[in-house]
């Protein structure tokens, strides 16, 4: 069967979705299992983009607007840019394959941290370019060392920024001494999908800086904050010219009208992306804090998870599950001493807390 498969697709990565909570709970035979496994939102969707879902689920026997006019008018009003800098993608997921569809030939060199969103990688492998990849310095994005593997074949440099899974965030000199430092001829893709839940106050908002940049290309999504992550969509932003070309290679009608409707009300919704991102930073201090107190390293997050150090992350993985708790374990990201547990209410961090002093103490 391998030899009937394309060479380029036969290695490429297979990105492992979380568990699904319905499925664990009939496997354990529990009423209510916690899912902190794949960073979504523990609020649900805005109230208004429900309410926009609703209204606009009668017309669903039409094909959605191809050109986004109504979201990307919105995403123009948000970001003080103009409809021509936006790219919408089914997630951010799809803008990253239509990144290296775009921009990558066989033979072509991306430039790719070590631990860093998987999906960069995947899209690479897609298109048969190579995969320089450069080893994280303490868990974060080492801009410089990235910078010197820059060669003549570079196309693409990827930074995921807060990064998923380490949590890590890149400050504004970093950012901007990058894009100085790359030749123009090194397209620079700056993942933001975390950028609401980021609290140092010296980080860089790439949306903003793409009419310096025309190399630039900033990547948001509706999946966390805007808790639309079901639904399925996400943007880039950049320089006219070069989103023109990555909506030649997207499909006419790749984001649904449902999709299209909530994102837009989702934007509008300050008071939701508030509270939500309200919710996370007090989880995430309380998660921090009990950490600490049972002497479990973690590394400071700027996004709505942690990376948590637990020894032996497959093993404990397995054994917070039959707790019913569902985190992500990280042997795929070179990260098997960790798990990622994202930031939940209240009473799904205390479950997660009780469960992992349980399998501390040999309990679980
Ligand atoms: C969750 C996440 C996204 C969002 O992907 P969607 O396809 O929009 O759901 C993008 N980048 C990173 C690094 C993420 O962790």
């Amino acid at each position: 069967m391998r030899d009937r498969v394309a060479g380029r697709v036969r290695d490429i990565i297979f990105y492992e979705p979380g568990k699904p909570v319905d499925e664990l709970e009939r496997e354990l035979g529990i009423a209510s299992a916690v899912k902190l496994a794949s960073n979504e939102n523990p609020l649900g969707p805005s109230p208004r983009a429900l309410e926009a879902v609703r209204e606009a689920l009668g017309e669903v026997n039409r094909y959605p607007d191809g050109s986004g006019y109504h979201l990307k008018g919105a995403l123009a009003e948000y970001h003080g840019l103009s409809r021509e800098h936006f790219i919408l993608g089914n997630g951010t997921n799809e803008v990253l394959e239509i990144i290296a569809h775009a921009f990558l030939e066989q033979g072509d060199e991306a430039v790719i941290a070590e631990g860093a969103f998987i999906v960069f990688q995947i899209v690479a492998q897609l298109v048969d370019a190579r995969r320089v990849l450069v080893p994280l310095k303490d868990y974060a994005h080492d801009l410089k060392a990235m910078r010197e593997r820059v060669g003549p074949r570079t196309k693409l440099l990827f930074v995921a920024n807060p990064n998923n899974p380490t949590g890590t965030a890149v400050g504004e000199g970093d950012l901007r001494e990058l894009l100085e430092g790359v030749p123009q001829s090194v397209i620079v893709v700056v993942d933001e999908a975390y950028s609401h839940y980021v609290a140092r106050s010296d980080y860089p908002d790439a949306t903003s800086w793409v009419r310096d940049y025309p190399n630039l290309l900033a990547l948001r999504t509706f999946s966390k904050a805007y808790g639309l992550a079901g639904l399925r969509v996400g943007y880039g932003v950049g320089d006219p010219e070069l989103v023109g070309y990555m909506n030649r290679v997207r499909e006419p009608f790749n984001v649904n009208s449902l999709a299209l409707v909530a994102a837009r009300a989702a934007l509008s919704d300050e008071e939701h992306v508030r509270k939500s991102v309200e919710v996370n930073s007090q989880g995430r201090d309380y998660l921090c804090r009990e950490l600490g107190r049972l002497g479990v390293p973690c590394v400071p997050s700027q996004a709505n998870f942690l990376l948590v150090e637990v020894g032996d992350g497959a093993d404990c993985f397995r054994r917070l599950l039959r707790e019913g708790v569902i985190v992500r374990p990280l042997g795929g990201y070179g990260l098997p001493q960790h798990v990622r547990v994202t930031v939940g209410l209240p009473e799904e961090n205390e479950r997660f807390i009780e469960a992992l002093r349980k399998v501390k103490s040999g309990r679980a």
